[in-house]
């Protein structure tokens, strides 16, 4: 069923407007073709702008080195993806119950074949999701980084109380902050993500509270930014506020918000769109990493108009962009993981979003949220 979201319908005349009043960044070509109209807009962000808003010495940590965010390629970033997974018994859509899921990133070649294909769509980087507990396999990853020209990084961390391993009851905060650190620093992650909550509570478990806790100390240490992962769609209990929760016991380590994305936000039904105007007024970005898929959740007009109130609330610094994509549902027929370049981003130009908005949301908003200058790191508890 649709949902009236009560978010004004941009005339493109209107969504120029408001955008050309936006950020100014970025200055490189159009990413997916250019748009016949904004052509002087293109022109008003500085070549170099991202790089001088870094601390110097900043990077980002691919799987195979540490590279300056200028020379990640001119093209998209996408945040949060899946190379390598496999949900088990958690099912298609991690449903309980569900048959499980044929792994088809098994078949690294055809990944390999795909992530080259998103290539040359437009995305110079992707960031892979999973973390031991999701099935994902950091070899895999590998292979597929030195195949593609397309940058890989890697992450780490806990899924959700139900595929936590056994031994998360019993160890400390500090024990799991310190294994995230030295598993980062073994393993080249260059995110923790994602790191999520089950959808049957209506609340983070005691278990979850502390996963969160200790990623967020993680991050503080390694300079790593996080991104989650929220049930919102999925659980019928989950309360809308619960990313905002997210971003609290995150911050409650010491971690800054623009060091998070909340996820999953485009999933979220909240027809104010009050909840991610929140998140992004606090400072962390605002996930929408479910585009083109989990269309029977929220459909992509919607998350469209979501977009642009976002932006309209000035807030276009904040969005970032991808699909949550397994592979799954493509097998060469349909759009792959550059769907969120050749499926959502033409809705948004055509919902009248400009290019240099597109520009700061698809390359210097991930760009910034994934670049950290390198700490030494050490234990908290030898
Ligand atoms: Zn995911």
């Amino acid at each position: 069923m649709q949902q009236d979201f009560g978010v004004a319908r941009f005339t493109r005349r209107d969504a120029i407007r408001v955008l050309a009043a936006g950020t100014g960044l970025g200055a490189l070509p159009a990413l997916t073709g250019g748009s016949d109209v904004l052509a002087g807009l293109q022109r008003t962000g500085a070549p170099g702008a991202l790089t001088r808003r870094l601390p110097r010495g900043s990077i980002i940590r691919t799987l195979l080195r540490d590279v300056p965010p200028e020379a990640l390629g001119t093209g998209a970033v996408l945040f949060h993806e899946h190379l390598s997974i496999n949900l088990g018994g958690l099912g298609r859509g991690g449903r309980q119950g569900a048959p499980p899921l044929a792994p088809v990133t098994d078949n690294v070649d055809l990944i390999a074949q795909l992530v080259n294909k998103a290539g040359t769509e437009g995305v110079s980087c992707i960031v892979d999701g999973g973390h031991t507990d999701m099935g994902r396999k950091l070899d895999d990853l590998r292979t597929i980084a030195r195949r593609t020209n397309v940058h890989i990084v890697a992450s780490g961390g806990f899924y959700m109380q139900r595929v936590y391993p056994p031994d998360i009851a019993t160890r400390s905060e500090d024990q799991l902050a310190d294994d995230l650190v030295r598993q980062a620093t073994e393993g080249r992650f260059g995110a923790f993500g994602e790191i999520g909550e089950d959808p049957n509570g209506a609340e983070l478990t005691l278990d979850e509270r502390k996963v969160f806790r200790a990623v967020g100390k993680a991050a503080v240490r390694t300079g790593v930014p996080v991104f989650t992962h929220n049930s919102y769609g999925t659980g019928p209990n989950v309360p809308k506020d619960i990313g905002l929760q997210q971003l609290d016991i995150l911050e409650s380590t010491g971690l800054k918000p623009d060091r998070m994305a909340i996820g999953h936000t485009c999933c979220l039904n909240d027809p104010q769109v009050a909840i991610i105007k929140e998140i992004a007024r606090r400072g962390a970005f605002v996930g929408f990493d479910r585009v083109t898929t989990v269309q029977q959740i929220m459909p992509d007009e919607q998350k469209v108009a979501m977009a642009l109130a976002l932006l309209d609330a000035g807030h276009s610094d904040k969005l970032l962009l991808s699909a949550d994509f397994t592979g799954q549902r493509t097998l060469d027929a349909g759009p792959g993981y550059g769907r969120t370049l050749t499926v959502f981003v033409p809705m948004l130009r055509k919902a009248g979003v400009d290019e240099a908005t597109l520009h700061a949301i698809l390359h210097d908003n991930p760009r910034r949220f994934l670049a950290f200058v390198p700490k030494k790191t050490s234990s908290s508890i030898d």
